[in-house]
């Protein structure tokens, strides 16, 4: 038999099927477990009735109640309303309703008690309340006052069919007071008598309808541990399940390029950082389970090179390396960063992206098939059906965000076996975020920057301060530094952007005409070999300045270029502002990065910048970006279930979040496939979550 919960909310009584259809077509309730879990967003205070006498101003919410006397629709057009006078004994307000104005006319009662409940305006001189709640006093309902009366969301459509707030309110009122009213628990004893949780049962009932304000917080703060919990659970199963079901290719021995390198080549001491991080990622690759992982490290932390010790570490072991990056430009870059120490080494590595020429790639295809290539840097093409590597080991994945999650379901395919994964995500993000869209892969950071690094210095001018500006950039270039220059891309209009930055040219040169200083200029609408020749004129300091939009956001590593200023830095978001910065600050000089904007900008705005100015700290830069855009807008999220939370925000619910993992994890450290008795309500609950088996081929 099916749980009462099941039940379709048209047999809730009074609500009839007409209305039932529209609830269900607006806001996908259904059934009465839709409903209850239809979560209210806030509460109205219930608890009194006001006296009209003792109202002492305008803005507030409160509930009076009286008899009305009508007085009638006055006025025409848009002023057209319907009024009426409350009087409560004590003294008597103006109500007034814009709309429903025929039906109130007929309908209302007079010399009949009503509770009214609403904001109380100030209008004219008088107060007065606009379009308040209404309903008759009742035997029912003359003795009982709700506390805190929820509000829930509701549609502009479900108004247009005069189903309102209360009626929801009925509806869930009706269902929490039925004799069969019942919700099933989902979260095992142990965990309710540990965090001395509710019931399920009564938990939901008080965030509908809680007795005081503290069982309200103590409702929210169960279920929004079970919604973290089950969110946790989920991707520890996903990466269990990968586990056992995909063996991972052992690296058994840390082989002869590896040392070679390591011994002979390695260009700079590596931080302990870097350390730490190469022994956990050499630590996952010997279990024989497949290993994904995230290395996050703030811009400049030096992410590179321990992507080029891992691939040796495959490479040791009999297999190849392949590097995946988002743009041809970072393709590039990774390329000609990683070639001059691959061949020292006598290995073989190769580039393959979307302009890679038709006859070029067939080579390059076979000598992939036969393992004759060791490294295979490219972007997106590498994950095309005839890209077939012999034996694929290790696939690291650069700036991550912005691969679609089902490009890299695609890299299952590239060989026989399943090769390990490396993530690399060059905006840092705040470990809650990390937990809840990467909750399934092991998490590593580099903490520390290389030793010698001297923080840029970061200022935010004006635009009339140009003139200062450009001699301060003449100075550094004559010191014999380099100069990015940054134009904001124009949203869907390339034409438009290219126009900003030939004008942008135009102002620049103007101020540092040619040939006395040259210039590289890059944009989206160059062929990828025409940047490419840009991007290696710049770095081989045939020119000083690079006017650039954000093409050259990630990865780009100048280390000779010392300055970047940013034009209407006000537009770009934190993470872009601070993946631009990244492109300074990569030698020994002092850098500088010049943000200019307009005057009056807004407040998220004029926080962007100043948090700018304040920090450096990447963690730092994205936690103030998660706090001002809430969680849905980070990228990412869409695929990790954080959208689904209803209650719990990790902004604010971090602690929650971290209790629940914790438990997530010990639950199935003890009960890997929960098959104990104790297990058995999350079992359940489990099973009514949709099926999401695509999850399990994805990194
Ligand atoms: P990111 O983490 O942003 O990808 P990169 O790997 O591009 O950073 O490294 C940034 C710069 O720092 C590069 O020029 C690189 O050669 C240099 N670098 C990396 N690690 C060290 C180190 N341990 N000591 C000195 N310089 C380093
Ligand atoms: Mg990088």
């Amino acid at each position: 038999m099916p749980h009462w919960l099941e039940t379709g909310i048209e047999y809730l009584k009074g609500v009839g099927p007409q209305r039932a259809e529209a609830i269900k077509k607006e806001l996908g309730i259904h059934t009465l477990g839709d409903l209850l879990s239809h979560y209210p967003f806030r509460h109205e205070d219930r608890s009194r009735i006001y006296t009209i006498s003792s109202i002492q101003g305008d803005g507030i919410w409160l509930q009076l109640q009286g008899v009305i006397r009508p007085t009638g629709i006055v006025g025409s057009g848009k002023g057209r309303r319907y009024t009426a006078q409350l009087n409560d004994g004590t003294g008597e307000i103006t109500l007034v309703w814009f709309k429903g104005i025929v039906y109130l006319d007929r309908f209302i009662k007079t010399q009949t008690p009503y509770r009214i409940f609403g904001k109380i305006n100030l209008f004219n001189g008088a107060l007065n309340i606009a379009h308040p709640e209404i309903e008759l006093v009742t035997a029912e309902n003359s003795s009982s006052l709700l506390t805190l009366s929820p509000v829930y969301p509701l549609t502009e459509g479900l108004k247009r069919k005069k189903i309102e707030n209360r009626f929801l309110v009925q509806m869930a009122h009706a269902a929490v007071t039925s004799n069969q009213f019942d919700i099933p628990e989902n979260l095992p004893d142990a965990i309710l008598s540990k965090f001395k949780f509710a019931s399920r049962k009564d938990a939901v009932k008080e965030l509908h309808f809680p007795q005081t304000l503290q069982r309200l917080e103590e409702a929210k703060r169960r279920l929004k541990f079970e919604e973290l919990f089950y969110l946790q659970l989920r991707h520890l199963i996903l990466k269990g399940n990968r586990n056992r079901s995909f063996k991972g290719i052992v690296f058994e021995k840390v082989g002869v390029h590896f040392n070679n390198f390591y011994t002979n080549f390695l260009p700079f001491e590596l931080t302990q950082a870097q350390k730490k991080v190469l022994k956990e990622i050499r630590n996952d690759l010997k279990t024989g389970l497949q290993s994904n992982r995230l290395l996050q490290g703030d811009v400049g932390s030096g992410k590179t090179i321990v992507a080029m010790l891992t691939m040796l570490l495959a490479i040791d072991n009999g297999c190849q390396s392949s590097m995946m990056a988002p743009t041809e430009i970072l393709a590039f870059q990774h390329y000609y960063s990683l070639q001059p120490w691959v061949n020292k080494l006598g290995l073989r590595i190769e580039l393959l992206t979307g302009s890679t020429s038709k006859k070029k790639r067939i080579l390059l295809l076979d000598s992939l098939a036969s393992g004759e290539i060791n490294i295979l840097v490219g972007t997106h093409a590498l994950i095309e059906k005839d890209v077939v590597f012999k034996k694929l080991g290790m696939v690291i994945i650069d700036e991550q965000h912005r691969f679609g999650v089902a490009q890299r379901a695609k890299l299952w395919t590239k060989g026989n076996a399943i090769p390990h994964v490396l993530v690399m995500t060059a905006t840092p993000i705040p470990r809650t975020l990390a937990m809840t869209v990467y909750g399934d892969l092991d998490v590593c950071v580099i903490d520390e920057m290389p030793a010698g690094r001297i923080p840029i210095i970061t200022v935010n001018r004006q635009e009339s301060m140009r003139p200062a500006i450009m001699d301060f950039l003449r100075k550094e270039i004559a010191k014999g530094r380099q100069v990015y220059y940054v134009f904001p891309l124009i949203e869907d209009s390339e034409k438009l952007d290219l126009n900003s930055l030939m004008s942008g040219y135009d102002m620049v040169s103007g101020y540092l005409p040619p040939p006395d200083f040259t210039f590289s200029i890059l944009h989206g609408k160059l062929k990828p070999a025409e940047k490419e020749t840009e991007m290696q004129k710049f770095k081989l300091h045939q020119t000083d300045i690079m006017i650039a939009t954000t093409v050259i956001e990630v990865g780009v590593d100048v280390p000779n270029a010392s300055v970047i200023v940013i034009e209407n830095a006000e537009r770009f978001g934190l993470a872009q502002l601070h993946q631009l910065r990244g492109r300074v600050g990569r030698g020994n000089e002092q850098s500088y990065c010049i943000l200019i904007t307009k005057s009056g900008l807004s407040e998220n705005g004029r926080k962007r910048i100043n948090t700018m100015v304040r920090t450096n700290d990447g963690f730092e830069i994205a936690k103030v970006d998660l706090e001002l855009r809430g969680p849905g807008e980070i990228d990412g999220t869409k695929q990790s279930g954080l959208l689904e939370l209803k209650l719990a925000d990790i902004r604010f619910d971090e602690s929650i979040l971290i209790a629940s993992r914790v438990e997530a994890q010990q639950w199935l450290l003890e009960d890997e496939l929960l098959v104990k008795p104790e297990s058995k309500p999350i079992h359940q609950e489990l099973q009514k979550i949709p099926n999401r088996t695509v999850w399990s081929k994805i990194s």
